[in-house]
């Protein structure tokens, strides 16, 4: 009751006064007075209030009250102007505001240019004496954790409102940029179960459907991606909106508010200094508590707890909080212990929705005036990172780095395009040079030279690291680039690189090849391009037959004899029953939508003569149309899954129908193809419908397992074995289970003892946060068509480790000895790892059964490892059984 009537108090309040002022204490009243007493306010600018007609807090805001309420307010304020800079998977609008005097927006567009100028070390633009600071805020990357969505409101309302000297001089030295919500599909999903099990009594009580919700939904985007790590890799429209308008804009400050766990009080930059990317200078780690000082005022004033120093750190840059430090700006990160619904219970008392939004806005406004007060150093801090860049890389060993991906113009267009979409700049090779083993050839590979103002982000980008001073990570320890596109590159010294080797500046366009020629016997293209299975999916789903070849050959084609490489896929006209018409439709598609040459063939016999074989021979095999189970769901790991749904809806143009794993029970298995279970917890998974997936595979499916859903085909269907029956009960054969090993008199004796105080710092030594492996791929497998390199890089995050089966030809993965190129992980884990299996793909019965030890579609960027999913869900039959002695 407490509660109601309180809301009951706040709503007859808010239409009076936009100040509200509730409690003489605000320790003890959480909900003391919204906004700063300290000002005036314009009363021509409805409060969000007023415009919502209940208080902030009382319930959640939803997208489009926000959109209005922003935009409204934009309207009647000339301190702000609004853009939609982008729209979300689910077609809602991404706001972007920009707050600053009147004045200052009467030539916004001179002080955004001479801003950025400070970034350019080439137009020589120094720090004016009346240069304004530009501070981003942000709120709601992740969408589930809502309070900063709302605080958006408010801290618009102050920067159009606020009248007073402060606000003025706060205004006429800053522009702030707003993005009132970097998420609103996760946002609209979170807020939709708030209202939907929201009650008029309100209840704190944690046990309440309201608090327990599957926050995973809503701190992603629509395809599960966590869009706190994008923001290098950039692949969803969220990120790529608004990591647009932060290079337009070069902030001086980034700031973005959060919720974490509700036993916790308030965190906010700087995070754990011995956790801090070597390339982000001193200065700017200095510049993070200087900046964040009003912020602490602010909480030391209504004596509120805080922390800083402690569980979230600045390595991992692809995150806002980091970001911007190698980008000659700072970065801060706010976490409010959530209330996850209006109110609840926890340890340290009552939590509101209410007062998270009241500390995040007023933080904001604390955040805005901290990079006011530190305005000449921050600017000055921003050209000087950009001015040495040249210095540094006079200093740096690396002096540029050459890449190529022979084949796949596709996966270079995508490469290439992120590095421009980041302000780097990529130039034409000249000349053939050849390194490690590899020619870079002139006018198919790229050069990037490291003499140029984004040097520091490029080395985020492309170092590899494997020295670490602690061995815990919030997030993966590495993401070099290079790496998880799979292109070939090297890194040039300075003996290697000169002035001849720098063509003209590229900016890559999405390829598009030249129509097919009309063909006399087939069509033939090639399996290494990216889009290759979407242009396969686009033939198979028009009912067209096409074969994959097992062998290379060569074949007579209108252009002449060509080589055609192992997986080369090949469309005659032999029992068609499409017209060839039609087929030519598709191929013309393939040109030019997947940037795939089409090949027309002229003859069925081998150009080799009788050495390589005919279009016709048993080393064709027929392909046939994937219809894919992805296996979803709470025990599921709704990333995982999350990737590859967006792989095949987004990237390939495939169906794919996903289920919940607790609502497997009865789906009719064959009238699919593939039944995907990718990581998750699979600890108490032992569904009675086992012995159905082990029948359906022996019967002809394919099922696929990725990280902890490997591990449990593993075990329940490639290596189970039917139990022994004695009396009609199963007795095991073997009851000891690795799980269930226990320790041997002498081995207790080898425990180690440890001091309690050493707990936190050693628990994670044993686990892998995320690091890049090289493994020994077999090319000449069906699971390895595409590729022409047998070294391949893999992302592994999970400890379990696959055994290599008793088939020899079944590993198509091994981890190389030794097998880390970057991140970190232990050296017991190395060795672990070293020559198991980090793929395998085996035949039983007439199924066959396909298991990645790691995570091939990892966050949409591990451009090189998504073929290897794809061709299992394409080629799972082309390989067979080994032959029985
Ligand atoms: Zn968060």
């Amino acid at each position: 009751m407490r509660s109601t009537l309180k809301n009951i108090a706040l709503l007859a309040l808010a239409a009076a006064l936009p100040a509200i002022a509730l409690a003489d204490d605000p320790v003890r009243d959480p909900d003391a007075a919204m906004y700063p007493e300290d000002v005036r306010y314009d009363s021509r600018i409805p409060t969000p209030e007023a415009f919502l007609g209940r208080p902030l807090g009382a319930a959640p805001v939803r997208h489009h009250e926000l959109v209005e309420y922003i935009t409204t307010v934009a309207e009647l304020s000339d301190r702000l102007t609004v853009e939609i800079i982008g729209y979300t998977h689910e077609r809602r609008p991404i706001l972007f505001v920009v707050a600053s005097s009147a004045e200052n927006q009467a030539r916004i567009d001179d002080i955004k240019y001479q801003h950025v100028a400070l970034t350019e070390p080439d137009n020589q633009q120094e720090v004016l004496p009346d240069m304004p600071v530009v501070t981003w805020l942000n709120y709601g990357v992740h969408g589930a954790e809502s309070s900063g969505m709302d605080a958006s409101l408010p801290t618009v309302y102050y920067l159009a409102a606020a009248q007073g000297e402060k606000v003025n001089e706060l205004l006429s030295n800053s522009v702030i940029l707003v993005t009132a919500v970097f998420n609103p599909d996760g946002h609209a999903n979170r807020i939709a179960w708030l209202d939907t099990f929201g009650s008029k009594v309100v209840n704190a009580d944690p046990n309440n459907i309201e608090h327990d919700y599957d926050g995973r939904l809503a701190r992603t985007n629509h395809y599960g991606f966590d869009l706190n790590r994008q923001w290098i890799s950039a692949t969803q429209p969220e990120p790529r909106a608004w990591m647009k308008k932060w290079h337009e804009w070069r902030p001086n400050v980034s700031v973005d508010y959060h919720e974490m766990g509700s036993q916790q009080t308030y965190y906010f930059a700087p995070g754990v200094a011995s956790r801090t990317h070597p390339l982000i200078p001193d200065e700017g780690m200095q510049l993070v508590a200087e900046v964040v000082q009003p912020a602490e005022a602010f909480m030391d004033s209504e004596a509120r707890l805080y922390f800083h120093g402690d569980r979230y750190d600045h390595f991992f840059l692809g995150k806002g909080s980091s970001f911007a430090l190698v980008n000659g700006g700072i970065g801060i990160l706010h976490e409010a212990s959530s209330a996850r619904g209006i109110e609840l219970e926890t340890v340290n008392g009552i939590r509101t929705y209410r007062e998270n939004i009241r500390k995040h806005f007023r933080t904001s406004i604390a955040n805005a005036q901290g990079a006011l007060n530190n305005r000449h150093r921050l600017l000055d801090y921003q050209r000087a990172f950009y001015d040495s860049a040249s210095a540094d890389a006079r200093n740096h060993s690396v002096k540029a780095y050459v890449f190529a991906a022979p084949g796949d113009e596709a996966r270079l267009y995508h490469f290439v395009d992120l590095l421009n979409f980041h302000r780097i700049k990529v130039y034409g090779l000249q000349q053939d040079i050849t390194q490690g083993g590899i020619t870079y050839r002139a006018g198919e590979a790229l050069i990037m030279p490291m003499d140029q103002p984004q040097h520091r982000l490029i080395r985020s980008l492309f170092d590899t690291m494997t020295e670490f001073e602690d061995s815990k990570f919030y997030d993966t320890s590495t993401w070099t680039l290079p790496l998880s596109f799979g292109v070939e590159y090297t890194a040039l010294s300075g003996r290697r690189l000169n002035a001849n080797l720098v063509g003209q500046e590229v900016s890559l366009e999405m390829p598009v090849a030249d129509p097919p020629d009309a063909p006399r016997y087939s069509y033939v293209f090639e399996w290494s391009n990216y889009y290759a299975p979407r242009a396969m999916n686009r033939l198979l789903t028009a009912d067209v037959l096409a074969r994959v070849a097992a062998n290379p050959f060569v074949a007579q084609t209108t252009r002449g004899p060509y080589s055609f490489n192992r997986g080369s896929i090949i469309v005659s006209f032999d029992r068609q029953e499409v017209s060839r018409s039609e087929i030519r439709e598709i191929m013309n598609d393939i040109a030019k939508q997947d940037g795939i040459f089409v090949h027309s063939v002229t003859s069925g016999r081998s150009a080799t003569g009788t050495a390589g074989p005919d279009l016709g021979s048993q080393f064709f095999r027929p392909v046939t149309k994937p219809e894919i189970l992805l296996v979803v769901g709470r025990d599921m790991d709704w990333y995982n899954a999350g990737e590859i749904w967006h792989l095949l809806d987004q990237r390939m143009d495939m169906q794919v129908t996903m289920r919940d794993r607790s609502r497997l029970d009865g789906v009719d298995l064959n009238r699919y193809t593939h039944l995907v279970f990718a990581g998750g917890d699979f600890d108490e998974y032992a569904p009675a419908y086992a012995g159905n997936i082990r029948a359906w595979v022996d019967g002809g499916g394919t099922v696929i397992g990725i990280r902890q859903g490997a591990k449990w085909l593993r075990e329940n269907v490639l290596d189970y074995v039917e139990p022994v029956m004695v009396d009609g009960k199963p007795v095991a054969a073997d009851a000891a289970s690795e799980s269930g090993h226990e320790l041997l008199p002498d081995e207790l004796a080898e425990v180690e003892r440890l001091s309690y105080d050493q707990k936190q710092a050693r628990d994670p030594i044993d686990l892998i946060g995320g690091a890049i492996f090289s493994g020994d791929l077999d090319i000449s497998h069906p699971l390895g068509f595409g590729y022409s390199r047998r070294e391949i890089a893999l992302l592994k995050n999970t400890k379990d480790v696959l055994e290599r089966p008793m088939n020899p030809y079944a590993t198509v993965i091994a981890y190389a000895t030794p097998p880390l190129l970057s991140g970190y992980a232990s050296d017991a884990n190395q060795e672990l790892l070293e020559g198991t299996a980090a793929l395998i793909a085996d035949r039983k019965g007439k199924g066959s059964v396909i298991l990645f030890a790691d995570d091939p579609n990892f966050r949409a960027i591990w451009y090189g490892t998504n073929k290897l999913f794809l061709n299992a869900l394409f080629f799972s039959k082309a390989f067979d059984a080994l032959a029985k002695e």
